[in-house]
């Protein structure tokens, strides 16, 4: 990767990378960023890279090397660091295992729901004094999804839309039973990353939208080899050249996007705390990630 070029260290637009994808192939690295924000230090430094014109700011959610695992992930600083990057949409990455005969691994699955079975997570900004219920019965932002689906259906890739991703905690994959449990529910795919990132960019106001790359079936289907970490592997890099594409062919486009719903101002009304009642040092913290609010 070259580095170097005249853009600023702010992007709109980020991607958070999931397993197997830890840079963004084929794009020029403008500059190295790693704000250290009020819950410390993203899972590494963010690169500003150029996309084609268009400055993208990227982040491996488990750091160069894979070190990080995902009940470590600190996804607070990660949301807050690209939020001071600048960034107002995401597009977040994840392998993910199916729960669907007809999402065969190397499918790309745009997910509209989530059912949360993590248990160790943190999953808000709030609390310490200042509460708030932001909306969350669309968990991803419908205008973003539109627009990657497109971009994936333009690009060849088969997708699949109206999906429901399982969150589960890991770093075990599930037992048989669970695999099961988790069809019966209408799950579409699983995998360990989406919570609590999703509702920390929504209390954050960012846009954000997960493309799920498929690896693998799980462990329900009697008549395949059950999920190894080798198997997943193997299918890890083709979807990495394929998440590249995604990028290329969608940041112009959301770079020109006008943030026609509602993500920008998720927490508005979110915040129940009355002015006078917030502790000082906690409205210090959340003006961070919502400079407008506190
Ligand atoms: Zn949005």
């Amino acid at each position: 990767m070259e580095t170097g070029g005249s853009m600023s260290a702010t992007a709109q637009i980020g991607v958070i990378g999931g397993t197997g994808l830890y840079q963004v192939e084929g794009v020029k690295v403008l500059t190295e960023i790693r704000p250290e924000t009020p819950w410390g230090l993203p899972s590494d430094a963010i690169t500003i890279c150029d996309v084609g014109g268009v400055p993208v700011a990227f982040l491996p959610r488990h750091g160069r090397g894979h070190r990080i695992l995902p009940t470590e992930v600190n996804s607070h600083a990660n949301i807050a660091a690209l939020k001071a990057a600048g960034v107002e949409q995401i597009i977040a990455f994840s392998a993910v295992g199916s729960l669907k005969e007809e999402i065969a691994p190397l499918d790309f699955v745009v997910p509209d729901q989530v059912i949360d079975r993590t248990r160790l997570r943190r999953q808000t900004y709030f609390g310490d004094g200042v509460v708030a219920h932001a909306g969350f019965a669309d968990p991803f932002c419908p205008r973003l999804r539109q627009n990657l689906l497109a971009a994936i259906q333009g690009l060849g890739i088969k997708v699949h839309t109206a999906a429901t991703l399982v969150c589960m905690e890991g770093p075990a994959f599930s037992t048989k039973a669970e695999s099961h449990l988790y069809r019966s529910w209408g799950g579409s795919c699983i995998n360990m990353s989406a919570l609590p990132e999703a509702k920390l960019a929504r209390e954050a106001e960012i846009c954000y939208a997960m493309v799920c790359m498929s690896t693998d079936y799980d462990c329900w289907r009697d008549e395949t080899e059950h999920v190894s970490a080798e198997m997943i592997f193997q299918n890890l890099g083709k979807n990495a050249v394929n998440a590249a594409r995604v990028i290329r062919a969608t940041a112009r486009t959301l770079a020109a996007a006008a943030r026609s719903c509602s993500c920008a101002i998720a927490t508005h009304k979110a915040v129940i705390t009355a002015p006078e009642a917030r502790p000082a040092e906690t409205a210090r913290k959340l003006k961070y990630i919502l400079p407008d609010l506190f």
